[in-house]
């Protein structure tokens, strides 16, 4: 352990050279095998996961419950008493409860755990002298990694070669301004914060880029030793969740109280037993708390989340699913997530030619046409030179993989090397003939990407490409077959509207000869005294399901914005294709930044495209929107994305090509970077909101109607239909296997039809009040009114209660298959159909009433008897009577025939 430490401390005092040396590695990398073994020696680079409580704890914890205390204390007093039979069944479901509790989270847990492995981080390292993507679980000491802006660091590193690093430690050290970085040796004793030649694992690279080597992986990484305790185990609950539990202890609290009042009025005015009354009190208590709810809430969201991520949405943070459901704007980026982000360049123009590219993809089949006729690059200097910055300034990769051409990098890059290549240009031997010295990488703020390259004479050569405003800036001359002249400008501005137009993405083309000796490229290099060579076009299609997928945001009542670095021109015509805006009106990142905040959120309220904007324009979009009341998804994937996503009510990054820092800041995650998905994700949270509703809608009744049953015999002073142990024996059974079938219903159609739901809703709605008290008394009138029916009819009373207690539960089953839909008429739309849970556990429970009439064991401990064939009629005309006049009030209360659900009738049908 010494050893380690000491070490471990060692790293940032002793020069890189020697770090490499300790770790027995390279700068190029270890090689495979080397990395293997040493994988197998020190394990995955994965931190520890929070210790979970094991099974039995957690059954326990199951007790810790205000419901099941009263039920204990319940078991006791009729142990006291002697009733051994209901101290049994009341222990009964107690157990029962708690397993059913501990398999619940089981599944819920499982389903987020199985969702969080589909994040798990890749990072860069160097194999073999390679550069290969590797899982970070992968990572082993010694390894070299390069790390990016946009990054989490994967392990701890010692750096080796830094550019520009700044690294936000806030994770670490709790300070939230990055870090800058370098790779020189610190004193020894430097605390944590002050180690600059260190990039501890999990801590986020905002700007910049650097190797650096392994030093220490999983839990012997800073991060790790500070604490497992980060690595937080997501709470299964959301603000709606949270509000349903604090309902659920006040109706408790209510419900005690109504049993008291029950005990003590049947006590005093009405003369049964103490011991039968006090039964009768804790029956209703039981019968009244829906204590399967909380489950049935759990396991509701978990299946949502699950269902999200079948559709390529994953969830990071849970209240997103509620969210969801409410969101009234999707903010989206354009390329890659609207459109297809395959690119091709279609079309180059120079100052004196306009030339045509033939072919589709990435794949370099096709030729550059000029009037028609395929072109001999030779013959046409200007263009050769184009072609030429196009493949050297660029680090996208076209290569053939078992056969199929395959590109690796950015697409806009793609596109242009395909065109070089197409062109005829060999890259293999264009990097030998002028390998690049230095480079400033694109950004979306600065939107160019520049190389300095050296031939083997030492001459040296600037090569730059980006967006055309940004690059006619920078340019004094233009390029033609006889030289370099004085620039156009206005010739330019032409030629780019008319492709941007068309909805090409425009790209200029620039160089000019490095100073002499120089050896770095900086921005101030680039300022000025550039030569245009000319444009290119590059198209880049919507994706066909976007297209849909915008239509049905729009019928849901979402607006969908599109955000884009790309010429007003091209984002229009784009739009236009993707039916966003009005075809005309277009906002630039410029005309934003002119905007004070009143006249932005004035100006968001009638634009739906904005062009050539910059990461913080898209938080500027986002609080201009908030402020007007709406509820905003917004997409991302750039490390300067994040402060726009953690803003937004749904941050949404990209799985694909997004940065981790953005995919840290955000709630969701697209596993196809797609707009589509965006889409479907609404409409599952849509459904988990149904979800959770109609489990209220169906298990509040239902437990009042059983409540009901008692309160009223009190009341009344006459015996009880239902028997103590057989109101248990009801609660028990129907809570758990008919509330829960309603955590499986599926979508219902219509769910994209509706406008999105005001996060100001209450789930506990007016018309909800009304439903429990319609459903209550139906079920006490046709409990009671089958009992005494048995009962004048001088049979046992045990025979009656028989009776009572399976006309309960049949009327339960049928006002299930009714709460499957709220505002649908049931029988139209498929009684069953759809959800296979609903037959399932209706089989179930008529197993077990059977058992409960039939089964001498059972008959014994609840006194049931078996029943003739004509009581059984009779109860099934009942639940039919009650599932007709549920459907009754769905029918009168539809707002279309002018019924009056004032809450219902937008959201629900
Ligand atoms: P988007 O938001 O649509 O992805 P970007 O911010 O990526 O837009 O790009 C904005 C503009 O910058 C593009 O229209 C293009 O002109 C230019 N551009 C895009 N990618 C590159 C690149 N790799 N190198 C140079 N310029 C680029
Ligand atoms: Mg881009």
């Amino acid at each position: 352990m010494a050893a380690e430490d000491n070490a471990r401390n060692g790293w940032h005092a002793s020069e890189s050279a020697a770090v490499l040396e300790h770790l027995e590695t390279h700068v190029d990398g270890l090689s495979r095998d080397a990395a293997a073994e040493r994988l197998a020696r020190h394990g995955p680079n994965r931190l520890r996961p929070p210790r979970r409580h094991g099974p039995f704890v957690r059954f326990l914890l199951q007790f810790h419950n205000v419901l099941i205390y009263v039920l204990i204390a319940a078991a006791v007093v009729t142990a006291l008493l002697g009733h051994w039979v209901d101290t049994g069944v009341i222990l009964g479901v107690v157990v029962i409860n708690a397993v059913i509790g501990v398999l619940q989270e089981g599944k819920a847990e499982r389903a987020l755990d199985a969702i969080r492995d589909m994040l798990s981080p890749q990072a860069t390292a160097i194999r073999d002298g390679r550069r290969i993507t590797v899982p970070a679980e992968e990572l082993v000491p010694g390894d070299v990694v390069v790390l990016q802006s946009g990054d989490k660091v994967p392990a701890d590193l010692r750096l080796l070669r830094v550019r520009e690093l700044r690294v936000d430690e806030a994770v670490l050290t709790g300070e939230s301004v990055a870090v800058d970085k370098h790779a020189d040796p610190v004193p020894a004793d430097a605390v944590l914060g002050d180690r600059l030649n260190m990039a501890f694992s999990g801590t986020l690279v905002a700007y910049g880029q650097a190797t650096g080597v392994v030093t220490a992986t999983g839990d012997h990484t800073e991060i790790g030793r500070i604490s497992s305790m980060l690595a937080d185990v997501e709470k299964l609950t959301t603000p709606l969740l949270r509000e349903i539990a604090v309902f659920g202890r006040w109706l408790a609290g209510a419900i005690l109280v109504a049993a008291a009042l029950t005990f003590l009025f049947g006590l005093a005015f009405r003369d049964y037993a103490w011991g039968e009354i006090f039964l009768a009190a804790v029956g209703l208590a039981v019968a009244a708390i829906p204590e399967g709810l909380p489950a049935i809430m759990t396991i509701t969201l978990a299946i949502g989340v699950q269902r999200m991520a079948g559709r390529n949405a994953i969830i990071r943070k849970l209240p997103a699913v509620e969210t969801l459901g409410s969101v009234t704007v999707i903010c989206s980026d354009k390329t890659g997530t609207l459109t297809r982000n395959e690119m091709t360049v279609q079309a180059v123009a120079t100052a004196e030619a306009d030339y045509a590219v033939s072919g589709v993809g990435y794949a370099p089949e096709g030729a550059v046409e000029r009037d028609g006729a395929p072109v001999d690059p030779e013959a046409e200097v200007v263009l050769a030179e184009l072609l030429r910055v196009a493949l050297l300034c660029n680090d996208a990769v076209v290569g053939r993989q078992e056969g199929d051409w395959r590109m690796e990098g950015d697409p806009t890059e793609g596109a242009l090397m395909t065109l070089a290549l197409k062109g005829g240009l060999d890259a293999a031997e264009l990097h030998a003939e002028q390998p690049r010295t230095d480079a400033i990488p694109f950004e979306s703020e600065h939107r160019f990407m520049a190389t300095l390259h050296h031939d083997h004479h030492g001459a040296g050569v600037i090569y730059l490409k980006g967006a055309p405003e940004r690059v006619l800036e920078m340019c004094s001359r233009q390029r033609t077959a006889d030289g370099d002249v004085a620039i156009d400008p206005d010739h330019w501005r032409g030629v780019m509207d008319g492709l941007a137009d068309r909805g090409q993405r425009v790209l200029a083309l620039a160089a000019r000869p490095a100073d002499p000796g120089q050896q770095e490229l900086a921005f101030e290099h680039v300022d000025e005294g550039l030569v245009l060579l000319g444009l290119v076009g590059i198209i880049d299609p919507p994706r066909e399901e976007a297209i849909a997928a915008v239509r049905q945001c729009q019928e849901a009542g979402i607006r969908t914005k599109m955000i884009t670095g790309d010429h007003a021109l091209t984002a229009r015509a784009i739009g236009r294709e993707l039916g966003i805006g009005d075809g005309s009106r277009v906002l630039t990142g410029g005309d934003v930044e002119a905007m004070d905040d009143a006249a932005l959120e004035r100006a968001v309220a009638e634009t739906d495209v904005f062009a050539r904007a910059s990461p913080e324009h898209k938080l500027r979009l986002v609080q201009a929107l908030q402020a007007s009341g709406e509820r905003v998804a917004m997409t991302g994937d750039g490390v300067n994305d994040a402060p726009a996503l953690k803003r937004a009510d749904v941050g949404v990054a990209m799985g694909l090509k997004g940065t981790e820092v953005s995919k840290e800041a955000s709630d969701m995650v697209l596993a196809d970077d797609n707009f589509a998905s965006i889409a479907r994700a609404v409409e599952e949270g849509r459904t988990v909101y149904d979800n959770l509703r109609k489990a209220l809608l169906f298990l509040l009744p239902t437990n009042g109607g059983q409540a009901l049953v008692v309160i009223a015999a009190v009341l009344a002073g006459l015996l009880l239909p239902i028997s103590p142990v057989q109101i248990l024996w009801v609660n028990m059974v129907t809570a758990v296997t008919l509330g829960l079938a309603l955590a499986f219903e599926p979508t219902e159609p219509g769910v994209m039809a509706r406008p999105p739901r005001a996060p100001t809703e209450p789930i506990l709605s007016g018309f909800l009040v009304w439903r429990v008290a319609f459903v209550s008394v139906l079920l006490v009138t046709a409990t009671f009114g089958l009992f005494l029916f048995a009962h004048t009819d001088d049979a046992a009373m045990e025979y009656a209660r028989t009776v009572a207690v399976n006309t309960l539960v049949v009327c339960q089953i049928f006002y299930l298959v009714s709460a499957r839909f709220v505002r649908r008429p049931a029988l139209a739309a498929g009684l069953m159909r759809g959800n296979p849970w609903v037959p399932g556990s209706i089989a179930a429970i008529v197993v077990l009433q059977l058992l409960f009439t039939y089964a001498p064991p059972l008959q014994l401990l609840f006194g049931s008897q078996a029943l003739a064939f004509a009581d059984w009629l009779r109860i099934l005309g009942a639940g039919l009577a009650v599932f007709l006049l549920v459907e009754l009030e769905k029918w009168l209360l539809t707002p279309e025939r002018g019924g009056r659900a004032p809450e219902m009738a937008s959201t629900t049908r």
